[in-house]
């Protein structure tokens, strides 16, 4: 952290050990985040955790004043660490360098050359994965902040892996395919159902509302060959209780606050995302969000919203965990199946859960100029 960084802060000062460290006050990251992404518990302190080296615990509060997609990478990473799922370290702190060592290495040569930052699994699979980074970047910015979003993304492709049966270790294989990010050590991912509990990486928090809903919207419950994920807006908001979305017809919904609602069983065919249908399941957003020109269906009906970054972390561990349960390969956009729906799910949210899961996580959304019947191809402004 250089000090024309620190200088832009606003907190007050505490000492902790050698390090100081700044706890952000009700004007700076606290009051942004409760309002941009939700209350965090005031007795956590922000972004202050043990499992967070103090340089980086500056990086997320750099990132949770970027754009939608950096601030929904520093609420996720906040989130991991906070559920016992992650640890940020410098790569020549203890607990990493112990880990590098049973890893076969060592502190100073675990990050593969050319990265500034690795994800570091743990040989055992019963630790949580570490984030770390060189000494040499703790101070810069420029280099840090990126790094560190890398190893997240990397971190999001650890969906599947878990100890390897009989094995005692935990790379089982390499999942076929899958492009293996040069950022992570070992540099296997792995096949093999997605660990349990709280250190390995447990499934999204999903309200199961399915006991709740229609059962009339569900035309059979046999399903079983699942190949994607379809993403849809509402073109409505109902704001943030569970209650009012009931009649969405849809297996998921994520409300403006993050909250991912399963309305409907996996196995349950819907009328949602045309044809579609028998393939998949539908993920609706709450919001009318806007097209590439920034114009919003019937705003003076159903105003006009914007995605926000509980949403887009939301729908990223959604994706995550869908991969992993139910083993899709595609992620779609309704639009594609329907003339109906140009702008669902839209730009917004094609870039940073639809385009982000096929750049982090290997999914297709059926190539460039794929659609069916009379949908359209996503548009190239979507991607970027
Ligand atoms: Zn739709």
């Amino acid at each position: 952290m250089r000090s024309n960084d620190v200088s832009r802060m606003s907190g007050r000062w505490v000492r902790r050990g050698r390090e100081i460290i700044l706890l952000p006050d009700a004007d700076g990251l606290l009051g942004e985040m409760e309002e941009e992404t939700g209350p965090i518990p005031a007795t956590q302190q922000g972004v202050i955790h043990p499992a967070i080296d103090v340089h980086a615990q500056y990086a997320l509060m750099r990132m949770s004043r970027g754009d939608p997609s950096a601030r929904a990478d520093a609420w996720g990473m906040l989130g991991a660490v906070k559920a016992g799922r992650l640890g940020i370290y410098k790569v020549d702190q203890q607990k990493p360098a112990l880990r590098a060592k049973k890893l076969g290495s060592s502190w100073w040569t675990v990050i593969p050359a050319g990265e500034d930052a690795a994800v570091l699994m743990e040989p055992g699979g019963t630790e949580p994965p570490f984030i770390v980074f060189r000494d040499g970047v703790k101070g810069d910015a420029a280099r840090l902040d990126p790094a560190l979003r890398r190893a997240w993304s990397t971190f999001g492709m650890l969906g599947r892996c878990g100890p390897a049966p009989g094995r005692g270790g935990m790379m089982a294989e390499v999942l076929p395919g899958r492009v293996v990010p040069a950022n992570l050590v070992p540099p296997m991912l792995c096949a093999g159902p997605p660990p349990k509990g709280p250190r390995g990486m447990p499934p999204c928090p999903i309200q199961d509302r399915t006991g709740l809903t229609d059962r009339g919207k569900r035309k059979s419950l046999k399903r079983t060959d699942f190949k994607a994920l379809v993403l849809h807006q509402m073109g409505f908001s109902r704001g943030d209780n569970p209650a009012r979305y009931d009649d969405v017809t849809a297996h998921y919904a994520i409300t403006p606050n993050g909250t991912i609602l399963q309305l409907h069983p996996d196995a349950a065919y819907l009328f949602a995302s045309n044809r579609f249908n028998r393939f998949s399941v539908a993920v609706e957003f709450a919001g009318n969000f806007p097209n590439r020109k920034g114009s919003c269906w019937k705003p003076q009906k159903h105003g006009c919203h914007t995605v926000t970054p509980r949403q887009i972390s939301a729908g990223r561990c959604l994706v995550r965990h869908l991969v992993a349960k139910l083993g899709i390969t595609q992620v779609l956009a309704h639009r594609q199946s329907s003339a109906m729906r140009e702008n669902d799910p839209g730009p917004d949210l094609w870039l940073n859960v639809g385009q982000w899961a096929v750049d982090n996580l290997g999914l297709s959304d059926g190539g460039p100029g794929y659609k069916i019947d009379d949908g359209k191809p996503i548009p190239p402004d979507w991607r970027k």
